[in-house]
């Protein structure tokens, strides 16, 4: 079930070129609509293509206006419920409403390292990125590679 933007909150990340959500949907979904011709509502996100988006949540967490919802498969979230994240720099707390009309909050850490200090590359060597285009190889393919015997019985 794909996202939606609530244009009562979306600002259009105040018309930077590339809006957060548009950066980081994995699957290139996010459009500014910038004049309103393609949905009305003129410097607001929209999903462009819905039954494409993964419900990946990245564009949910990432929005800084908490514009974007889920609408979740209804087997999990039914209809008058919703599961909404609000993340943080250092956690994440997700808003679960019930249908009835319950609220439960949970909070969790989402990182054991100062922002920005992580180290892409753990220590190992850079990827050659030459490789990219010789096909089926992958950067951690020789980093991790796997002792297939162990899952032969002898
Ligand atoms: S990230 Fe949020 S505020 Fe920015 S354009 Fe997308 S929906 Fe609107
Ligand atoms: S949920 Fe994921 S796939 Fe769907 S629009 Fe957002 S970022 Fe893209």
């Amino acid at each position: 079930m794909p996202t939606f933007v609530r244009t009562d909150k979306c600002d259009g990340c105040k018309g930077q070129d590339k809006t957060a959500c548009m950066y980081i949907c994995p699957h290139d979904l996010m459009k500014l609509d910038m004049d309103g011709s393609e949905t009305g509502h003129a410097m607001k996100a929209f999903n462009q293509e819905p039954e494409q988006c993964w419900e990946c949540y990245s564009c949910i967490k990432i929005c800084p206006q908490q514009a974007i919802e889920c609408r979740a498969y209804a087997d999990i979230v039914p209809l008058g419920g919703s599961v909404q994240p609000l993340r943080g720099t250092d956690s994440i707390m997700w808003t679960i409403k019930f249908r009835n009309g319950n609220m439960k909050r949970f909070k969790f850490p989402i990182r054991t390292t100062p922002e920005g200090s992580a180290d892409p590359t753990a220590g190992f060597s850079d990827p050659d990125k030459s490789r990219l285009d010789d096909g089926g190889h992958y950067f951690n393919e020789d980093v991790h590679s796997t002792d297939m015997s162990q899952f032969v019985s002898s």
